[in-house]
């Protein structure tokens, strides 16, 4: 119970840091084509939200 309550925290906040990321980039008119996804803590961009989701556990250690 307790620990499919953190799993679907996870995605939601996890979603949420997506859509910063890109919101991020439309303020500094950056266009961010879609299918490429942009790290919002080194601004690396990617080409696969999997590799997104790789790079942001690895790299950061984020949620
Ligand atoms: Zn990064």
């Amino acid at each position: 119970m307790r620990s499919a309550f953190r799993r679907t925290w996870r995605r939601v906040a996890h979603a949420y840091h997506l859509a910063c990321a890109r919101d991020d980039a439309a303020k500094r008119k950056i266009t961010i084509p879609s299918g490429v996804w942009v790290c919002d803590h080194c601004h690396e961009a990617l080409l696969e939200l999997h590799a997104l989701r790789e790079h942001v556990r690895t790299r950061h250690a984020y949620i």
